[in-house]
């Protein structure tokens, strides 16, 4: 109902990795980004083909009385909602009390205190909207290569290891969804927010970023192979030049949300294309043309996002 796609920040670090030198800081900051989205993607798959009847919603975000609160996966059963926070953490850690650390003394979050703040964030959400359904809050260890050394007893961890007996436990009880749980889940959809504000991210501007069209499939920036066609001189993946040039739109939306979009500034991003027309085609054919000849410029149509 809600697929697991990868967040902006996400996509905007992957951009800039592709474009730009980025620092250590940066780099670390994408890699662990990345992790994160495949441990979310697998268990967002785990749950659909194990957890029985259910509604899953992948990646949410919402505001609530000013507090965001971004939820890794919701999991609507007939009885209750489960709430997963998603950890795809690998090696050695300790437990001491509340702090989790590895065997070098680096702290990690402590991923149960990020479940109770969320836990009571989204009560906060339903007592709102005068819902009343029960919340059952876990921390998820997907990664099989991770282990908790003096783990606390009696908490709501599931390890990797401990996955099998947790889809027993979903698949206990039977009971059907109705109507209601499609409402919930409705509710939950409209209270979604799209963008976290407060994104932390490198800085950048179009000046200093490496101008042509980043490969599909990898880093790599393409060249041209024919009229309708590019292709990737690293991995020899090739795309159609519609489909290539659209993306990079949207990547430079992605990127530089205030610019405007023109025929000049996506002939200078995208590098590689000699002629304005393609892009200029695509712009009439694809974004609503707003403006005067001179300074014409395009927007989004209406009727899609
Ligand atoms: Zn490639």
């Amino acid at each position: 109902m809600k697929d697991l796609k990868e967040n902006r920040e996400l996509l905007i670090y992957r951009s800039l990795n592709a474009r730009s030198v980025l620092d250590e800081e940066a780099l670390i900051c994408l890699r662990q980004l990345e992790k994160g989205f495949q441990g979310e993607k697998y268990f967002e798959q785990w749950l659909k083909e194990n957890g029985g009847d259910g509604i899953v919603l992948s990646d949410l975000l919402f505001e609530i009385g000013g507090s965001f609160v971004q939820i890794d996966s919701l999991f609507i059963k007939h009885d209750k909602t489960y709430v997963f926070n998603v950890k795809n953490s690998e090696g050695d850690y300790f437990a001491e009390g509340e702090r989790w650390s590895t065997p070098a003394k680096k702290e990690m979050k402590n991923p149960l205190l990020q479940l109770k703040r969320s836990e009571a964030l989204l009560t906060r959400l339903l007592q709102d909207k005068s819902i009343k359904f029960p919340l059952e809050p876990f921390v998820v260890f997907v990664n099989p290569r991770f282990h908790l050394y003096n783990a606390p007893l009696d908490q709501p961890i599931i390890y990797y290891p401990q996955l099998n007996r947790f889809a027993e436990k979903l698949n206990q009880k039977r009971g059907k969804l109705t109507g209601f749980h499609d409402m919930l889940a409705k509710k939950l959809l409209d209270s979604h927010v799209e963008e976290y504000p407060f994104l932390k991210l490198p800085g950048y501007g179009f000046e200093g970023l490496r101008k042509g069209i980043v490969c599909l499939k990898c880093e790599g920036f393409y060249q041209l192979l024919n009229r309708a066609f590019f292709i990737c001189p690293v991995c020899k993946n090739k795309e159609r030049a519609e489909s290539s040039i659209l993306r990079s739109i949207d990547e430079y939306k992605l990127l530089f949300p205030e610019k405007k979009i023109t025929t000049d500034s996506i002939h200078t991003w995208c590098g590689s294309i000699k002629s304005k027309k393609a892009i200029r085609k695509l712009l009439y054919e694809n974004y609503e043309n707003l403006g005067n000849n001179r300074s014409s410029y395009f927007v989004p149509l209406s009727n899609s996002d």
